[in-house]
């Protein structure tokens, strides 16, 4: 169902203009990684558009038809070297080998928690890190990837490990694709020559470090990537992207990407969200809720997810739940209700399973889902907000 007609004329008329969006990425533009060539000059082709690594083809002078080969071999066999590709022939395997590489970000640290979430820290070209957890589904042969879009976060969600850690810098499109291939590498999830499709690696959601939308062209470059029909191929509808509320581009994403979407709410009062999460004095919860209700292709069937982080006494009561009904009414919504995942030095604790239960009953009876997530990874620290890194701006690091 899609919100009522009224509804979405009632979308408070929205001052988020073009120029708003342009400072956005500006600014974001200011946090960009190095570029990806090597010290001997040889180029990474991962996270490059097709259209980009045609331009590399044609200038070592090849024919453009080897552009959807090694295209393929890339994304779709997950081939790291040139002397795998056996439709090329050897004399240029070895031209491309000099040329080019085809990069992995290298796990410096995996751990793998005793209910099978493993996190690996990803430790990139300059030598920063971040986080990426695999989250198997105990009950099927399926699992998502939760990817990291930032090394740190601008901005400093009370309850969120992330935000302890300032902004170092955005992750490249390589980087970004590159968490996702290294962990298809690290469960050999990559199909046969024969070709049956992997299965255990099939879904990602952008809910590691950092903010996606404040990092919203690289983003979109390497979704872009993994949904290419010829290469990894996974539907919009197994990538979603959480955002705190970056409002401007949210409609932007929701144009050009149409991934699923999923909000970190939080709050119901403008004077607790500007406290848990400090964005919502940029972008009050209104200007949120009318963003919601815009956002193209939100059913039922592709329902947007507000995320809910449980914190005793702090926005748990049936009072809060009440209105976050009242909120959300009119959309295709449901709510995932996190409990509170404690990292060191933080000030909040978990609400009961009374006070869980209750706030999900009310939820429920209002006509929306609300799972309580259980939490996954805990004892190693891979929980939702539990993602940290030691990496900071500016430290000597590796090259
Ligand atoms: N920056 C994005 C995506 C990363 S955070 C965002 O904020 O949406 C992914 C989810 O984990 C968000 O809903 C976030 O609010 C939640 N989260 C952060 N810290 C948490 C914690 N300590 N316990 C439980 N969930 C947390
Ligand atoms: Fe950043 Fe999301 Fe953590 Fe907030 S919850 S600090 S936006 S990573």
């Amino acid at each position: 169902m899609n919100a009522p007609a009224q509804l979405r004329r009632a979308a408070p008329a929205t001052d988020l203009t073009e120029a708003e969006r342009a400072r956005v990425l500006a600014k974001s533009a200011l946090f960009n990684p190095p570029p990806y060539v090597l010290p001997d000059g040889r180029r990474d082709l991962v996270g490059l558009s097709r259209e980009e690594l045609a331009a590399e083809i044609a200038a070592i002078g090849e024919a453009p038809f080897r552009v959807k080969q090694i295209w393929h071999w890339i994304y779709h066999q997950g081939a790291t070297d040139f002397a795998r590709m056996s439709s090329i022939a050897k004399p240029l395997q070895h031209k491309l080998a000099e040329k080019f590489v085809i990069g992995r970000p290298v796990a410096a640290t995996v751990q793998t928690s005793t209910d099978d979430t493993r996190k690996f820290l990803f430790r990139f070209r300059d030598g920063q890190e971040a986080e990426t957890v695999y989250i198997p589904d105990p009950e099927q042969d399926r699992g998502a990837v939760c990817i990291s879009s930032q090394v740190g976060c601008t901005l400093s969600c009370r309850f969120c490990h992330t935000g302890t850690q300032t902004l170092v810098r955005n992750l490249g499109a390589a980087e970004i694709v590159g968490q996702f291939m290294a962990a298809r590498d690290a469960y050999n999830e990559w199909p046969s020559p024969r070709g049956e499709t992997p299965r255990l690696l099939s879904t990602i959601v952008l809910m590691g470090m950092g903010e996606p939308l404040y990092n919203y062209e690289n983003v979109a470059r390497a979704m872009r990537i993994v949904m290419d029909n010829e290469g990894i191929a996974l539907s919009r509808r197994r990538i979603t992207l959480s955002t705190s509320g970056v409002v401007p581009m949210m409609d932007r994403a929701g144009e050009e990407l149409g991934v699923n979407l999923a909000v970190s709410l939080h709050a119901v009062r403008d004077d607790l969200r500007d406290e848990l999460v400090p964005l919502n004095r940029k972008y009050p919860i209104a200007e949120l809720m009318a963003a919601c209700h815009r956002y193209p292709g939100a059913t039922n069937a592709r329902r947007i997810t507000f995320e809910y982080v449980m914190l005793k006494g702090v926005n748990d009561s049936e009072a809060d739940a009440r209105e976050l009904v009242r909120l959300i009414a009119g959309l295709p919504a449901k709510v995932n209700l996190i409990p509170f995942n404690p990292w060191p030095g933080s000030s909040f604790e978990p609400s009961s399973g009374n006070a869980l239960h209750r706030f999900a009953k009310i939820v429920m009876d209002a006509g929306f889902a609300s799972p309580i997530r259980t939490p996954r990874g805990q004892d190693i620290l891979a929980a939702c907000g539990q993602l940290k890194t030691d990496s900071q701006k500016g430290r000597k690091v590796l090259s």
